[in-house]
């Protein structure tokens, strides 16, 4: 980068945006993918890998329809639509948890806790962080819907008396499982 200097004062920075559009789709002709269909900010590091899904959702598509690119476009818009709109919601939100969160202490512990249960139960509990960014398999809506549910048993796990020094008993575990079921 020989002309580094000049180009960072020379180019503006912009702003992060984020895109939310529909319809994706036109007819048998016309489909937006990746940043042009679902621009989002940077703080999850998933915009190329949210691209490559449509790529792999769309090639899935086409074959399943035989190239009846009716069909193809209609299905690859209602399966991905959710899903941009949720990593785009999911980006957002990890930009306020790295901007107001890491650094504090309740938070470090819940995320103490919850990496502890997940341990002892990986059947029944994947983190947030770890079903976007590691779990090729969970879709983002589902993550999405999935960290609201964490959220909320955490927000009553974290309420409970002295939680700092009880954190690892018996009893937190079970509360914990009971509000999974
Ligand atoms: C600094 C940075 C770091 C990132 N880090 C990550 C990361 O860690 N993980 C991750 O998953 N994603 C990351 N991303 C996001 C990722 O780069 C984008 O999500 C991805 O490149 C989007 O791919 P795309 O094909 O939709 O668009 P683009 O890669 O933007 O491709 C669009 C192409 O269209 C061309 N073009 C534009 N207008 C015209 C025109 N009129 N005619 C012809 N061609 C045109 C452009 O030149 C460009 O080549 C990062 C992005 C940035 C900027």
């Amino acid at each position: 980068m020989p002309t580094l200097t000049e180009d960072f004062f020379t180019n503006p920075t912009s702003s992060l945006v984020t895109v939310r559009c529909t319809p994706w789709v036109r007819d048998d002709t016309f489909a937006l993918l990746c940043v042009a269909a679902h621009a989002v900010v940077p703080f999850f590091g998933q915009g190329m890998n949210c691209g490559f899904e449509d790529c792999s959702v769309l090639n899935s598509l086409i074959d399943k329809h035989n190239e009846n690119w009716q069909l193809i476009l209609q299905e690859y818009q209602k399966l991905r639509k959710p899903d941009g709109d949720a990593i785009a919601e999911l980006a957002l939100n990890n930009f306020v948890e790295m901007r107001d969160k890491v650094a504090n202490p309740k938070f470090l512990l819940q995320k103490k806790i919850e990496a502890a249960f997940s341990k002892k139960y990986p059947d029944k509990w994947i983190p947030a962080y770890t079903q976007v960014t590691f779990s090729p398999q969970i879709r983002y809506s589902d993550a999405l819907k999935n960290s609201i549910k964490q959220q909320a048993i955490m927000d009553e796990v974290m309420k409970i008396e002295d939680i700092e020094n009880c954190w690892q008993s018996e009893l937190i575990e079970k509360k914990m499982l009971a509000l999974l079921s």
